[in-house]
C-alpha cells in the first residue's frame, strides 16, 4: 500500500492512518508527527519550524522534503506507507512524484477525506490529546467523561491542547488548505489517483469506506 491521505486539518487524517496502520502493517508518515517531534526535541530544524507552525502558516518545502527523504528511505517504508499531511502543495506533490520514481515505488491511490468547514472548526476546536498515551479526544462532539479524562490513563495525565488548534490558529490554517493543498484535489484527479470518501460519519464508518476506496486501487 502506497498512499497519500489528503484532507483539511480536523478531517480524521491521523486517526484514519492509525487504523490503516494496524490493518496493513504498513508505517504512517506524517510530517506534522515530524515536525512535532523535531519542535519538541528543540533541533535547530525544530526551532525553524516551530513559528511557522505556531501562526499555522506552511513549514518551507526544503525541511519538509527533507524529512520525507530520509523517512522513505528507512526499512520499514519498503513495503508502503501511508503520507498522512504530505504533499501539502503543489510543488511538494512533485518533488513526491520524483522520489517515488527514484525509489521506483510510485502512488498507488490518494484519498480525499472530505468534510464541511464548519464541522471541521468544531473538530479541531474540541480536539484534546492524552499528554500520556498521545490518544486523540474531541471535548466537543464526544466528550471524555466529567472531568474530561484518558479512559486508558484515568485523570492524573493532562488532556492537551495543540499550540496550532487554538481558534485564533485555526483560520489561518483553513485558509492555508483552501489555497494551497486544495489545488492537489484536482491534481490528482488529473492523473487519476484520487479517491473521494465521505468524512462526515463516526470513525468505524469512515474507515470502512476507506479501504473500500484503498482496495478499489
Ligand atoms: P498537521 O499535524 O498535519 O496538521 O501539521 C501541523 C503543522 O505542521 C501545519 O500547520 C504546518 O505548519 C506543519 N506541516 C505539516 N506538514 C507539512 C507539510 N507537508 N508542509 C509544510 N508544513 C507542514
Amino acid at each position: 500500500m502506497r498512499i497519500v491521505l489528503l484532507g483539511a486539518p480536523g478531517s480524521g487524517k491521523g486517526t484514519q492512518s492509525q487504523l490503516l496502520v494496524k490493518t496493513y502493517r504498513v508505517p504512517q508518515i506524517s510530517t506534522g508527527d515530524l515536525l512535532r517531534e523535531a519542535v519538541a526535541s528543540a533541533t535547530a530544524l525544530g526551532r525553524q519550524a516551530k513559528t511557522a507552525m505556531d501562526q499555522g502558516h506552511l513549514v518551507e518545502d526544503s525541511i519538509v522534503l527533507g524529512m520525507i527523504r530520509e523517512r522513505l528511505a528507512r526499512a520499514d517504508a519498503a513495503n508502503g506507507f501511508i503520507l498522512d499531511g504530505f504533499p501539502r502543495n503543489i510543488a511538494q506533490a512533485a518533488a513526491l512524484e520524483n522520489l517515488l520514481a527514484e525509489l521506483k515505488q510510485p502512488l498507488e491511490a490518494v484519498v480525499l477525506l472530505n468534510l464541511d468547514l464548519g464541522i471541521l472548526f468544531k473538530r479541531l476546536t474540541g480536539r484534546r490529546i492524552c499528554e500520556d498515551c498521545g490518544r486523540v479526544f474531541n471535548i466537543l462532539t464526544s466528550p471524555p467523561g466529567t472531568p474530561p479524562h484518558c479512559e486508558k490513563c484515568g485523570d492524573k495525565p493532562r488532556l492537551l491542547q495543540r499550540p496550532d488548534d487554538r481558534e485564533e490558529v485555526i483560520g489561518k490554517r483553513l485558509e492555508v488548505y483552501d489555497a494551497q493543498t486544495k489545488p492537489l484535489i484536482h491534481h490528482y484527479r488529473e492523473n487519476g489517483l484520487l479517491r473521494v470518501v465521505d468524512a462526515d460519519a463516526d470513525v468505524a464508518t469512515v474507515f470502512a469506506s476507506l479501504q473500500r476506496a484503498v482496495q478499489g486501487s
